[in-house]
């Protein structure tokens, strides 16, 4: 049976896994080393080529691994693993816009894509940059220029969790002759696939649900082999944002229960969700499993279930938002998402993004990460920060 033609929850198990050799280890063994043994006559090798075990800034054997694992689960050709899901996403960016080109993004994306696509790269490159929100087809299609090289998108987007749909932002796309690429991070693979859905590209910060165990940094891009290769190329061999082969090693191993993982986010999301939304002390909640999300159509559409982020505000200022998170016993107070703990942070209003937020996030918001404790324990917790606020419904 070839393990590109099982179900993706076996294939979370088995793809890219193997017997060792060496040992007969039915594992995949952690190799910590920077370099490797050179063939005898090595006077006619590429020393920088990105798939041959050389020297760990080209790839690694842990590396190699967990890029076959990725490539399978999201259905693509080929993978790059890097250090952080900002060295895929500035791997992406690098690659493919130089001086003469034109990139749209969503207007509310990762803080780090925000600085590199409105900052650094026109500022440094001259590449010329379109923000606009990509949940409204019509804003990208006027945004389009003839040297459109690229759409980004992130769906669902961080931290507001707007959905925009792939499929129809893919066909627009290919008719401006410009790749799309997807942060597809707060999905996760087993629940949405955007490759299938007609994407160039798809960025994951393997950090978040992929590790799922929050000890690991990393991040991927997965497309076609044509595509991957010059990503390898260019940014990681000349960047040198690689991954660490333990870190490589550790996210191998936490992918294995992703699928379990997910459901289990999401099943809880949905519940916490609708406590949220019933609570009086509560002024909104975006989480896309919600009737009430305006993209809920969209994200029922093109994700399996609707993952463990979402976005809420109290009827309250800040300093009541802030006594309510550190009034929290289980949940954490800290950044990240997909951790196996529940995670939250206060977003106030001098966040650099605010202006483009949907209006009500402007005063300041909770992104909350829900983690796979037990809902009732979630909701009991939330509860008594409430009471402590003097919040209670
Ligand atoms: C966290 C995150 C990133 C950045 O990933 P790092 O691994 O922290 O570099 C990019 N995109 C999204 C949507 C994220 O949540």
């Amino acid at each position: 049976m070839k393990k590109t033609q099982v179900d993706f929850r076996t294939k979370c198990i088995h793809a890219g896994n193997g017997i060792d050799k060496e040992t007969g280890a039915i594992r995949r063994p952690l190799t910590m080393a920077n370099s490797y043994r050179l063939p005898e006559d090595a006077s006619a090798m590429n020393w920088s080529d990105p798939d041959q075990l050389v020297y760990t800034r080209n790839t690694s054997a842990n590396q190699i691994y967990l890029q076959e694992k990725l490539a399978a689960l999201e259905g693509g050709e080929d993978c790059v693993v890097l250090g952080t899901g900002v060295s895929a996403l500035a791997g992406v960016f690098f690659t493919f816009l130089d001086s003469q080109s034109h990139v749209i993004c969503s207007n509310v994306s990762y803080i780090a894509v925000y600085r590199l696509l409105q900052e650094y790269f026109p500022d440094k490159y001259g590449v010329e940059t379109t923000l606009v929100d990509t949940a409204n087809l019509e804003e990208i299609k006027q945004a389009l220029r003839p040297n459109t090289r690229l759409i980004h998108i992130e769906t669902p987007g961080n931290p507001t969790t707007r959905v925009s749909d792939i499929a129809a932002i893919a066909g627009i796309a290919k008719a401006a002759g410009a790749l799309l690429s997807v942060d597809s991070t707060f999905a996760s693979p087993y629940l949405q696939q955007p490759l299938a859905l007609g994407a160039d590209l798809v960025i994951h910060s393997l950090t978040k649900y992929i590790n799922g165990h929050g000890d690991a940094m990393g991040g991927a891009v997965i497309g076609r082999k044509e595509l991957i290769n010059r990503i390898k190329r260019q940014a990681m061999v000349n960047l040198g944002g690689v991954i660490s082969p333990f870190n490589a090693w550790l996210i191998m191993r936490g992918v294995v229960t992703l699928p379990l993982r997910m459901e289990q986010h999401s099943r809880t999301a949905q519940t916490v969700a609708e406590f949220l939304a019933g609570h009086r002390a509560v002024d909104f909640v975006s989480y896309p499993g919600l009737s009430s999300h305006p993209q809920h159509g969209i994200a029922k559409k093109q994700m399996s279930l609707f993952s463990g982020v979402m976005a809420f505000g109290l009827k309250a200022d800040a300093a009541i938002h802030n006594r309510f998170i550190n009034s929290l016993e289980l949940i954490v107070p800290a950044v990240s998402i997909g951790h196996d703990e529940s995670l939250i942070v206060y977003v106030g209003p001098d966040d650099e993004r605010n202006h483009f937020y949907p209006p009500e996030f402007r005063n300041g918001h909770l992104r909350f990460s829900i983690g796979l404790e037990a809902a009732a324990d979630i909701i009991a917790d939330l509860e008594q920060a409430f009471v402590k606020c003097g919040l209670s419904s």
